[in-house]
């Protein structure tokens, strides 16, 4: 079961709900992966203070000519979608940065001068909180291509168990990456006309993936009602509302658990998990998440 918690936009509580739902249902899911998917700004160990056992570097592959083989034929440049090879009359230049490693240049060279070389896009960190796993990337500062480190964090998570993927904001490529393969997405949004126009288009990114979703209102109070005529009229359900408390707010500040400063947050996780069972309907071994609750 893999759920995945994503928003339109940043700063919309995303990552709360995803490192308190992770630490609420650890004592309830016999096994609980939180995978921090948002990476290049991976925020979710702040909060949970993790113990990292293990520190894997995420490489691309990207081409290194060899010069002495090389017939600067420029099928090579042809073929590059993303101009990061080009061949002058006696001169082969590359540029790592561009390349999304899709091997094509490796395949067309009739000279096979076109050798791998690779560039590091980032890390996987892996370590745990008591009994909850933690996975998080790091994108290299100043790397773009997020989306195969996204997939290495996907990957480390286990085939078992309860995984709960914090996705980064947006609906582009590495957003996609993250959701792909959900059981369900929860889209956090707040009630203003950005949260609304961010909401939309992230329903419908998430529609093309064709996975169940629900939503979650952030600062329910402090806006108006367009985001729950909204889900009204695409017939999406409304999970949660949360409305603007001070005391998250310090909390949050301060990089506090909530389920553990204020005790009412894990029974609201707790619900919100119920409320995701029931419209999911394959929650674990098909208990509705409150069993064996301690
Ligand atoms: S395809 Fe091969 S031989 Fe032709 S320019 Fe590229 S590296 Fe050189
Ligand atoms: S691997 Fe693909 S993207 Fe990278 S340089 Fe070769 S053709 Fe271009």
């Amino acid at each position: 079961m893999i759920i995945s918690i994503a928003s339109g936009k940043g700063g919309t509580g995303k990552t709360t709900l995803a490192a308190n739902l992770a630490v609420a249902l650890r004592n309830i899911e016999p096994e609980v992966t939180l995978l921090d998917c948002d990476v290049e700004e991976p925020n979710d160990h702040l909060f949970l203070s993790p113990t990292f056992t293990r520190t894997n570097e995420i490489w691309a592959e990207v081409p290194d000519i060899d010069t002495k083989l090389c017939a600067y034929c420029g099928k090579c440049q042809e073929i590059c979608q993303f101009n990061a090879i080009a061949i002058l009359p006696e001169l082969a230049l590359t540029f790592p940065e561009l390349c999304h490693s899709c091997g094509g240049c490796f395949m067309v060279c009739p000279e096979n001068a076109v050798r791998s070389g690779k560039r590091l896009l980032g890390v996987v960190e892996e370590g745990s909180r008591g009994p909850l796993q933690f996975v998080q990337g790091r994108l290299r500062v100043g790397e773009a291509m997020a989306p195969p480190l996204i997939r290495k964090v996907r990957e480390a998570a286990g085939g078992d168990g309860l995984t709960l993927v914090d996705a980064p904001p947006g609906t582009s490529c590495p957003v996609m990456a993250a959701l792909r393969g959900s059981d369900f997405v929860l889209l956090v949004t707040e009630p203003t006309p950005f949260g609304l126009n961010d909401l939309e288009l992230a329903v419908g990114a998430v529609r093309i993936l064709g996975i169940p979703m629900g939503i979650a209102i952030n600062r329910s109070d402090l806006g108006d009602d367009r985001i729950r005529k909204f889900a009204g009229k695409e017939k999406i359900p409304l999970l949660m509302e949360i409305p603007f408390d001070r005391r998250v707010a310090e909390a949050y500040a301060k990089g506090e658990l909530l389920v553990e400063v204020l005790p009412e947050w894990r029974e609201k996780m707790l619900t919100l998990y119920d409320a995701i069972c029931r419209v999911q309907g394959g929650c674990g071994n098909g208990h509705n998440g409150r069993e064996g609750s301690q």
